[in-house]
């Protein structure tokens, strides 16, 4: 049996009140992690000393009456490509294996200032490359909901580590999909905000055009906690929007009457699990219950999305994983005959073989004579993929759609297959290419495996998403609850 859920929100009045101390909250959460996450394996680092030391420097603060951040008190995890000052940040990656970064980035700093207890840094795919955890160099998470299952990817250990109560809140990063699918696949509320609205300083670079830090939840009032607590401009950041984060709770209850819903009739085709589909219209008439309207329209390049993702992320990773040549960071091969041999062992051993495919098709397609072929296409596909998100938001506040195709497939199962394993972003990569906020959350199961509603937004409207998601989440009268994590058991 999985313990008692509790969220960020609640959790935090009761710090606040005294009720529970932020110690008792930590030591709760690394109690399970070391009950569970043997099976679960959602964490590559764990640092209950610095959490428990921070947690007590809450309680103390508390005790002197000072004023409590947002986040007080509250165990946050984050993925292990932020970089976290004195602890190692491994990106999933060999060649990161020993890396200890001497900063911290401007998300995890905020969290510290806002109060959270950080207890570790979560597993992932190879520098975010994937969707199962699979391409993780060390061992991959595993759902749990059912273990021998993936719980997505690439931030499958944020959303593992929520849903197992290994923490109560994470974050991850959203590229083309790593924040949303991994919510989708274990049943926890997950945002990508609109690009540029968390500063990515000390984000371990993947594809910078399309990168964006999210939060992974258990509700949506947490989800609205969370971005708030790092949204904002950054100077460290040259791709952070000048915008002044609204207050997130605020009007978060107003409900959902006169809201105009579009439902992209391309984002329910062929491999979209009946299973899927039939939970995802549920949601949509749960919303126009409640006095919102929704009505079929199109977005005609969405076919094109995935085939333009897969030329323009590998052509910004080649240039970004340049830097990982034995000197900098890292691993460094020993035997080397020359510096040029140095480079070359070091990268080949480094590196695993998804990271190594995308930096060659990146490479390949940024080449003199391909380059207009390739990249420049893709480019031009992106600007079409783009203005049909234009063109419907004219008409629509929102757009909902699945999150994914499926529920979480079996471990192993799409392993061998580039070409399947990239079909597990659909639906969420176009939203990367627009630049666009869209949120995951729970909206059923197909026989204990959960499904994700997915809500996309116009730019800066991450508002409008929670008060949609907070509106179904009512209405359905949800309640989260934990995984239990258990043995191959599903409930
Ligand atoms: N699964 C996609 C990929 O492998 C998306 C990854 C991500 O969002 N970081 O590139």
């Amino acid at each position: 049996m999985a313990p008692e859920a509790i969220t960020a929100h609640k959790l935090r009045e009761r710090i606040g009140s005294g009720e529970v101390s932020a110690e008792e909250a930590t030591r709760i959460v690394l109690d399970r992690i070391e009950a569970v996450d043997g099976r679960v394996k959602a964490f590559l680092t764990v640092t209950p000393e610095a959490a428990l030391a921070q947690a007590r420097a809450i309680d103390a603060a508390r005790r002197r009456g000072q004023k409590l951040g947002p986040l007080a008190g509250v165990p946050v995890a984050v993925k292990d490509n932020f970089c976290t000052e004195g602890v190692r940040t491994t990106c999933g990656s060999r060649i990161l294996e020993n890396f200890v970064p001497p900063y911290s980035g401007t998300a995890v700093r905020r969290l510290a200032e806002a109060g959270a207890v950080i207890v570790g840094k979560t597993n992932m795919d190879e520098f975010a490359m994937g969707s199962s955890n699979e391409n993780s160099a060390f061992f991959p998470a595993h759902n749990p909901w059912d273990l021998e299952r993936v719980p997505g990817g690439s931030s499958g250990g944020s959303a593992a580590a929520v849903i197992a109560g290994e923490t109560v809140v994470a974050y991850g990063s959203d590229t083309g999909g790593s924040v949303r699918q991994p919510a989708s696949f274990c049943g926890v509320v997950g945002l990508k905000p609109t690009y540029g609205l968390i500063s990515r300083f000390g984000l371990v670079a993947f594809a910078s055009s399309l990168d964006q830090i999210g939060p992974l939840t258990l509700d949506v009032t947490d989800a609205a906690l969370a971005l708030q607590a790092v949204a904002g401009h950054d100077p460290l950041d040259s791709t952070s929007a000048r915008h002044d984060p609204p207050d997130y709770l605020d009007g978060i209850d107003r409900g959902v009457k006169g809201l105009r819903i579009g439902v992209p009739r391309e984002y329910f085709g062929a491999g979209t699990e009946p299973a899927v589909e039939a939970a995802v219209r549920k949601a949509i008439d749960i919303l126009t219950g409640l006095g919102a309207t929704a009505e079929e329209c199109s977005l005609p390049n969405t076919d094109h999305a995935l085939s333009a993702y897969y030329i323009i992320a590998p052509a910004e990773a080649s240039a970004n994983l340049a830097r990982y040549d034995g000197v900098r960071y890292g691993l460094r091969a020993a035997g080397a005959e020359d510096l040029t041999d140095m480079y070359a062992k070091t990268r080949a051993q480094g590196f695993g073989a998804e990271v190594k495919r995308r930096i060659m098709l990146g490479t390949y397609a940024l080449s003199s004579g391909y380059y207009d072929a390739y990249y420049l296409k893709a480019q031009k596909v992106r600007t079409l993929v783009r203005r049909d998100f234009e063109r419907a938001f004219a008409k629509y506040d929102v757009l909902a759609a699945p999150t994914s195709p499926t529920v979480a497939f079996k471990l192993g199962e799409r392993a061998e297959n580039p070409l399947a394993m990239y079909l597990a972003d659909v639906c969420t990569i176009p939203v990367n290419l627009a630049g666009l906020p869209g949120l995951s959350i729970p909206c059923g199961d197909d026989r204990g495996l959960p499904i994700g509603l997915q809500l996309i937004g116009k730019p800066l409207d991450e508002a409008t998403l929670f008060r949609a998601a907070f509106a179904h989440e009512q209405a359905t009268g949800f309640k989260p609850k934990l995984a239990p994590a258990g043995k191959g058991e599903r409930t």
